[in-house]
């Protein structure tokens, strides 16, 4: 009979081999798979710790059956536990030479910090006598036992067994103020200056308190050191904070974490040790430079933490906090050498910028890990350019390397060059997030929050950040730390965000509980005042400062990234604009038309007083006569202003869409403003106010609004057409190419569109006849932003010549959801995960979208060519411009700023559903 070949749910690495690989982060996470690669894959072969991976599997299971695990996973851990032994030659619990355990977790995608670390797993009393022989040194040996009782009582002892500590004080703080009393009683300055004695008696002390506040004995039984690690690392995936940053950053709760357990090195063995962490490109400006930190006689933990500010691995890693430092270079060339070309290596590999953790152990180099590093939005664009030219990459790859919101980081604003020549800079730090920002002081993230839910723009300032600090890092403008590198958690956040942020700014010394800050000038900045920051050179300012748009032309990796977007892309990218500024930033932006120009613009906002007076006059007109003698004051204002947009977009399309004036909004309410009117159109207040009233409608956005207002009074039509027309005629005349398309708002019937064509029709005659002209060149369409019109698309298409999907009014109409009280209550629906996402900012692809599809697709059944584009805010959300790529649209349209991400969304989705040619 066939035996069942048992489920494999541990994988090993190590000695130049790996049961898994790279492709299988799914099952090993991301931390594993790559230690698999390293380890195993023939062109890398990296010194890996040995160790293995207890599979995500294993966390699903654990929480299916009620946190426990499957029971051959002892004999599979067992298993792997002896491969270790054999190639370090050291023994799980032996006296003489113990082998001691790291324990970390990792899931697919990186969650800096979220879940637990346990080191030096295997240490107790016994043991410790062989690491102080394998180490000759008793204070490192009583060092790394201290670390592992404060770890395993946190995370294992209190997180992991769900208990709220006392007063909020956890255990690790109550054993972190031991140590500190004792730094304090010596007046040493750093951990390091304990002696092995003073050591000893810390480790005595914390495990009576552990016993005191736990109620329960740190336990010196190895194996049950290792599956509490194990345990709690798979608890930790339910942790708060990692379910929190899972939700900012829309991981799936049910993907669950594995575990790599690995023998430990030491970077904190002497000073021919050390720990780093560094990057194959520059991770801030994306420049191809080995770029890295490291800390002598250190555990990595102390890096990331951001506690000692770390030394430069090269020259080029220097900065002004760390130039006094001694680069690894110097220091130990021939292990820099040695690392320099392992990351190049990994490099070419993976074929993309790594991030990697390393440690070297008395003079002994060891890669402990390896990923795809964070980058901004500057870096990421300049990354995928370089690589593509050197052909480490071909176009596709360098295209979908970049997250088109990440574009936005590159048209970020900064602070005015023309302002910080005249300010003081009050302190620098390091330039961890790009761009600039400015903002009010606050001094922790619960406060971050509050102030930014009144609406406050606010600066985190922390002398470091922890993962506790997320919702409040989301929440702020910009975030300042006075101590940590590059790599320091708050840099890593917010590079991921591409966060304006300075760390390791050490000219402040922050008084949390007096909330202020003081600088090194003696500026003292209380909490609430506000401060700049340039985060591209880590400078910070006293007060406001202007923020300046950055000229985009000047980035040559963003040109070189767009000319390979507009060499894959199969769909238009227009913008909506009304004005001639506009037009000229979106065709500056890279916008081949202008896909909404809405022409109740000009009411609104400098120079809108005469116009807007002219139309309040036709609101409140009662007669055509009256009527038209508004409009004819109107009739200019529309032609100049749809003049001078159709001149700048000369060769170009400009869809103008007929006035859809949500009337209640321009009915004036100040008495002055009201005796005017009255006056010029000689009727009496009391008349006036009854006109008014009458206006009044209880669902202004269902009410007498679009096309409704053209059919009601076709003179306000007529009047619109004709400016077109005419000012169409006249740029033709002077040689322009000017190319309108006429768009009917707010339709739900074909019947509608016949009733306003015939205006069209009667006008065009007129203006063409006027101007001695045989043609004016135009087409007519509509939007498509009713339910009803999308259902009827094929009658709709009888009559138009182009269709242009209002997806804000559809998702309205559809959802029966209100644009603007829609805050009243989505925040619960998604919090609550009844929407996934916000229907007025991303498609609803199940619901909406099957209008949209639907609409497209019958439309085209009456005129197989017809063009159809999409001018709600959707067109430039990235997840709608793919899904409009894919239901076969000719272009979307979104507003300028939006543009070059809608571009590069196209690209991507051309690459990832490319259509035929035809
Ligand atoms: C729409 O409804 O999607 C649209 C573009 O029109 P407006 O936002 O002006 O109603
Ligand atoms: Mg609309």
């Amino acid at each position: 009979m066939a035996t069942k070949k048992a489920i494999k749910y541990v994988y090993f690495f190590g000695g130049g081999k790996a049961d898994g690989n790279e492709s299988m982060k799914n099952l090993l996470g991301g931390k594993g798979a790559n230690l698999a690669e390293m380890a195993g894959h023939p062109a890398l072969r990296l010194p890996v710790p040995p160790g293995f991976t207890v599979t995500t599997d294993v966390c699903t299971y654990y929480y299916a059956n009620k946190r426990t695990y499957p029971k051959i996973l002892t004999a599979q851990v067992n298993a792997s536990l002896a491969k270790m032994e054999q190639l370090t030659g050291k023994k799980f619990g032996d006296v003489n030479n113990p082998l001691l355990l790291s324990v970390r977790s990792g899931a697919r995608k990186s969650m800096p910090g979220m879940m637990e670390t346990i080191l030096n797993v295997g240490l107790n009393e016994q043991t410790i006598k062989g690491l102080i022989a394998q180490s000759g040194d008793e204070r490192f040996a009583y060092d790394a036992y201290r670390r592992l009782i404060m770890m395993y009582a946190d995370v294992v002892m209190e997180k992991a067994a769900g208990i709220e500590p006392k007063g909020g004080k956890g255990i690790r703080k109550v054993l972190d103020e031991q140590l500190e009393h004792i730094k304090k009683q010596y007046d040493y300055k750093s951990d390091t200056d304990l002696t092995a004695d003073q050591l000893k008696e810390l480790v005595k002390s914390y495990k009576k308190t552990v016993r005191k506040i736990l109620g329960k004995e740190f336990p010196d039984d190895p194996a049950e050191q290792l599956w509490g690690g194990i345990g709690a690392v798979f608890a930790s995936w339910n942790g708060k904070r990692a379910i929190e940053y899972r939700r900012i950053e829309k991981i799936p709760h049910e993907w669950g974490t594995a575990v790599n357990v690995q023998a430990m090195v030491f970077g904190n063995m002497g000073d021919d040790s050390c720990t780093g962490v560094a990057f194959t490109r520059n991770p801030g400006n994306g420049e191809n430079q080995f770029y890295g930190e490291y800390l002598v006689n250190a555990q990595g933990e102390d890096v990331v933490a951001g506690i000692r500010t770390p030394a430069p691995v090269n020259e080029y890693s220097m900065n002004e906090q760390s130039k006094h430092y001694t680069s690894l270079e110097k220091l130990m060339p021939a292990l820099y050498k040695e690392l320099y070309s392992y990351q190049k290596r990994l490099e070419k590999h993976y074929k993309d910028m790594q991030d990697i953790e390393f440690t070297i152990e008395k003079g002994k180099l060891y890669m402990l890990q390896c990923r795809v590093g964070k980058r901004n939005g500057v870096a990421a664009v300049r990354m995928a350019t370089e690589m593509y030219k050197e052909r480490l990459i071909d176009a596709k790859t360098a295209i979908m390397r970049v997250a088109p919101n990440q574009l936005v980081e590159l048209l970020l604003p900064m602070l005015d060059p023309k302002a910080e020549l005249t300010q003081i800079v009050i302190a620098k730090g390091l330039p961890a997030g790009p761009g600039g920002a400015k903002g009010r002081v606050v001094f922790s993230s619960a406060e971050a929050v509050e102030w930014a839910s009144r609406g406050e723009k606010v600066i985190l300032v922390r002398e470091e950040t922890s993962p506790e600090d997320v919702d409040g890092m989301h929440k702020a403008q910009a975030i300042l730390t006075t101590k940590g590198g590059m790599t320091s958690h708050a840099a890593l956040v917010a590079r991921g965000w591409g966060k304006c942020c300075i760390v390791g700014c050490n000219d402040i010394e922050i008084h949390q509980e007096a909330k202020y800050f003081k600088a090194k000038n003696d500026t003292i900045i209380k909490e609430g005042e506000w401060i700049s920051l340039n985060g591209t050179k880590g400078l910070v300012y006293e007060g406001q400062m202007p923020l300046v748009d950055i000229d985009i032309e000047k980035n040559q990796s963003y040109k070189d990234l767009m000319k390979l977007v507009d060499g894959v892309k199969q769909i238009g990218v227009r913008a909506n604009a009304e004005t001639p500024e506009d037009a000229a930033a979106a065709v500056k932006f890279g916008a081949e038309g202008i896909g909404l120009f809405r022409t109740e613009h000009m009411f609104y906002g400098e120079g809108s007083e005469a116009p807007l007076f002219e139309l309040r006059k036709m609101i409140v007109s009662k007669t055509e006569k009256e009527r038209r003698a508004a409009l004819n004051g109107l009739f200019k204002y529309v032609k100049q202003d749809v003049k001078a947009t159709l001149k700048v977009m000369s060769g170009h399309p400009v869809t103008i869409r007929l006035l859809d004036p949500p009337l209640h909004e321009f009915v004036p309410h100040d008495k002055e403003k009201l005796r005017q009117l009255s006056k010029e159109l000689g009727i009496s207040m009391s008349m006036l106010n009854r006109r008014v009233l009458a206006l009044h409608e209880n669902n202004p956005m269902l009410g007498h609004r679009g096309v409704r207002l053209g059919i009601s009074y076709p003179e306000i039509t007529e009047m619109q057409v004709r400016a077109i027309f005419e000012a169409t005629a006249e740029l033709v005349k002077a040689g322009k190419k000017a190319m309108p398309e006429i768009m009917v708002p707010v339709t739900v019937i074909a019947h509608e569109l016949r009733h306003q064509k015939e205006i069209v029709d009667k006008v065009y005659a007129e203006v063409c006849a006027k101007y001695k002209m045989k043609r004016i060149p135009y087409l007519y369409g509509t939007m498509i932003e009713t339910p009803r019109a999308a259902l009827r698309a094929d009658y709709m298409a009888k009559v138009a010549d182009f269709f242009s999907f209002g997806t804000n009014d559809l998702t309205q109409m559809s959802f029966g959801f209100s644009r603007d009280d829609i805050g009243g209550f989505l925040p619960k629906y998604l919090d609550l995960k009844i929407l996934p996402d916000d229907p007025f900012q991303t498609i609803d692809q199940d619901g909406i979208g099957q209008l949209i599809k639907a609409g497209t697709d019958n439309g085209r059944k009456t005129k197989p060519n017809l063009k159809v584009g999409i001018c709600g805010e959707h067109g430039g959300d990235p997840a709608s411009v793919k899904f409009c790529h894919r239901i076969g649209m000719n272009y979307v349209s979104c507003s300028p700023f939006r543009v070059p991400i809608a571009r590069l969304a196209a690209a991507q989705a051309a690459i990832e559903h490319p259509r035929r040619k035809k």
